[in-house]
């Protein structure tokens, strides 16, 4: 846990009992249902260790952390019915790494160009239980 990492923070409140928006944990990655749900079913898997860049993983974490990935958006793809799921891996804002999982109804900009993505408040956290809840009968 790297200090002051909100990332870290994030799943220290987890391993404590207090999140309520994971979904599931994996071997490398903890799924959750993001705050923003703009875009139905946004969910993010976030590595459990500090590491900011994909390459920087050794090889078996690597494809562990892909394979997870892969099951998350399996289920995200399932239990939301997009018509095209966006994926993206940055890191700029919080240097820790994580995976956004937006799923898309309709064909338009990427999502960061959508200024009520940009714009929306959090989804209350009823409904974020609700939404990890679903999610999780797909994995
Ligand atoms: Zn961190």
């Amino acid at each position: 846990m790297k200090k002051g990492c909100a990332i870290c923070e994030r799943l220290a409140l987890w391993r404590q009992g207090s999140n309520t928006d994971v979904v599931r944990e994996f071997n490398q990655s903890v799924l959750v249902i993001g705050m923003n749900q703009h875009f139905r079913g946004y969910a993010l898997l976030l590595l459990k260790r500090h590491v900011r860049e994909p390459h920087q993983l050794p090889p078996k974490a690597r494809r562990e952390l892909f394979e997870e990935l892969m099951r998350s958006a399996d289920a995200v793809w399932r239990c939301f019915k997009p018509w095209k799921l966006n994926y993206a891996c940055y890191g700029n804002a919080v240097p820790h790494m994580h995976w956004h999982i937006i799923p898309r109804k309709v064909k338009g900009p990427p999502p960061w160009l959508v200024r009520e993505f940009r714009e929306a408040k959090p989804a209350s956290e009823a409904h974020r239980t609700r939404l990890a809840r679903r999610l999780r009968r797909f994995m």
